[in-house]
């Protein structure tokens, strides 16, 4: 039976090469290949046996098509790829027969899969699902089967690859999430640093005794704790018109002591005026503040209740710390405000209110202080107390309101013609006291006759029209004869006062009395000092 025989090797070949077909795709495969490459592995593979026949490799994509991914062993690059919708009639099969589908209708088959004679589908399924499809070309009856348990086993590999990848993604999304959580961790540690930072920084503040050493605080902290290149703090003067420099740190010196319009510098007027925080990155034009340059910078207004108590300026390396910085602000503020009310309140309760001179509690303080320094130091001090030449007549000539106004008038006239560093303050009434530090009798006598003739020698503008007042003054000098204590001193201005107002008011006079007099000097002599009545209480 030559014709078996024939048949019998021909089918012993085709089996061969099947096997060993079967055998090159199980063993070069991968299945940490993505699908593309594993299709086109398999195409060629099939493509090596087959030779010329041809072979296609068509995976589905989504629930909606299914895309050509290799033809004879070659990748069908993206755009030429044909695509199949999964309603298709000729795909119809691929779903619903578990084996090899014969087309009944081979020529509307052959429209789709040029350049296919007779082509035959084997479905790639990974239990009920398909995942694509083998497309061969002239099958043989004989070869269907293995053709059939490649694809079986193409199904296989698919399936694990597709497992594998999703067990990589998961893998992959869960480094991501211990990298995220590692990170969100680091950030959670240095946001409690920062929230300690803070709280520490809350503690420093309610212990500061004035403004400057809170913002001497704010601005250290700044640069040491929340990062800032450079930090300036600035209070807004009392009539708010200028910004004072009051701490600086981390840039060259020369902010402390500076004095500035703001509104002069447009980008802090606006966050004065806004009460806002302003930034400006990568600004081209750098805020150029006394000797100072910065380029990427913040300005955080102080806010207290109702104004703008002054404003920081920081320079910053970057954004991440500016919620905290503004924490640290506010808290800075709020100690700010307390401690310049306080500081407001301290000058009030040792002000007069009619005048604005010291008032007599402050007096008689600065007193006890200065008369301690004199004796220490040796030095010379000269009290001056002074009192208004007939003001009970003013009050009922023209009425209290008048009055007021001669007590103002002539509190700056005397303020007027000393020096800083003496302390004049209204005593009571119509009564002013004068503490000139580091002063002779002589030199404070001529004082003295200055704020005489300050008052006497220029009529006084009032609602009542000119008034001439005088007013007449006693002065006396540690050291100085019998002068020991503070009380024989302020015995002795009060006599001296007294002998001025006995001897025709309108003068001066000094005690001790001046060895040497001075021009324009009358004391008058018949009055003993000894029997003096006390004028000032
Ligand atoms: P002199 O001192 O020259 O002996 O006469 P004087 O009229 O000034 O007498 P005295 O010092 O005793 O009178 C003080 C007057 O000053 C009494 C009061 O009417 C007035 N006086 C005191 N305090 C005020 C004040 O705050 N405002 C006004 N308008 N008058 C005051
Ligand atoms: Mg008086
Ligand atoms: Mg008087």
């Amino acid at each position: 039976m030559p014709d078996n025989l024939t048949e019998l090797a021909t089918y012993k070949e085709i089996y061969e090469q099947l096997v060993t077909l079967k055998h090159t795709v199980y063993s070069c495969t991968d299945i940490s290949s993505d699908p593309e490459s594993l299709a086109i592995l398999f195409s060629q593979k099939i493509a090596l046996i087959k030779g010329n026949t041809p072979n296609a490799l068509w995976l589905i994509e989504g629930t909606t098509r299914a895309v050509e991914i290799a033809l004879n062993g070659n990748s069908v690059s993206v755009g030429r790829r044909r695509e199949l919708p999964l309603e298709h009639e000729v795909l119809r099969c691929v779903f619903e027969e578990q084996t090899v589908m014969w087309p009944a209708n081979l020529n509307s088959v052959r429209e789709v899969f040029v350049p296919f004679q007779s082509p035959v589908l084997f479905p790639i399924k990974s239990g009920r699902t398909v995942l694509g499809f083998l497309v061969i070309d002239l099958v043989r009856p004989n070869e269907a089967d293995l053709l059939q348990s490649i694809a079986h086993f193409a199904g296989l590999i698919f399936a694990a690859g597709r497992l594998y990848h999703e067990a990589e993604a998961q893998r992959k999304e869960l480094e991501e999430q211990k990298k995220l959580l590692s990170s969100t961790a680091e950030l959670l540690l240095t946001q409690h640093g920062l929230m300690v930072s803070l709280h520490n920084a809350a503690l420093d503040f309610a212990k500061a005794n004035d403004p400057t050493q809170v913002l001497h605080l704010v601005t250290e902290l700044l640069v040491t704790e929340f990062g800032a290149g450079r930090a300036a703090a600035f209070l807004l003067s009392q009539d708010s018109q200028e910004m004072i420099g009051v701490s600086e740190k981390g840039g060259p010196k020369g902010i402390e002591g500076l004095k500035l319009p703001w509104k002069k510098e447009a980008r802090i007027g606006q966050a004065i005026k806004s009460k806002r925080i302003l930034g400006y990155m990568d600004h081209p034009g750098a805020l150029v503040l006394g000797p100072n340059e910065l380029t990427n910078w913040i300005i955080f207004p102080a806010k207290g209740r109702e104004n703008v108590l002054g404003v920081a300026i920081v320079e910053i390396k970057t954004e991440d710390n500016l919620d905290p910085m503004a924490i640290l602000v506010h808290n800075a503020s709020m100690m700010l405000e307390t401690l310049l009310m306080l500081e407001m309140q301290k000058r009030l309760s040792i002000l007069d209110s009619l005048t604005g001179l010291h008032n007599h509690r402050y007096f008689v303080e600065r007193f006890h202080v200065e008369f301690s320094r004199a004796k220490r130091y040796l030095t010379h001090l000269t009290l001056i107390v002074a009192d208004l030449d007939f003001f009970k007549q003013v009050n009922d000539a023209h009425g209290h309101a008048v009055g007021d106004q001669v007590l103002k008038e002539v509190a700056g006239r005397m303020q007027d013609k000393l020096r800083d560093s003496d302390i004049i303050a209204r005593y009571g009434g119509e009564e002013f006291v004068a503490l000139l530090p580091e002063t002779d009798i002589e030199s404070g006598r001529a004082v003295a006759e200055k704020l005489r003739r300050a008052i006497c020698e220029t009529l006084i503008e009032s609602d009542a029209g000119s008034l001439h007042i005088s007013i007449s003054i006693g002065v006396t000098s540690y050291p100085g004869e019998g002068v020991e204590s503070r009380d024989v001193m302020f015995k002795k201005a009060d006599q001296a006062l007294y002998l001025a107002k006995e001897s025709g008011r309108n003068r001066v006079v000094a005690l001790p009395a001046l060895t040497r007099p001075t021009p324009g000097d009358e004391p008058n002599q018949e009055v003993d000092p000894s029997t003096a009545r006390r004028i000032l209480p």
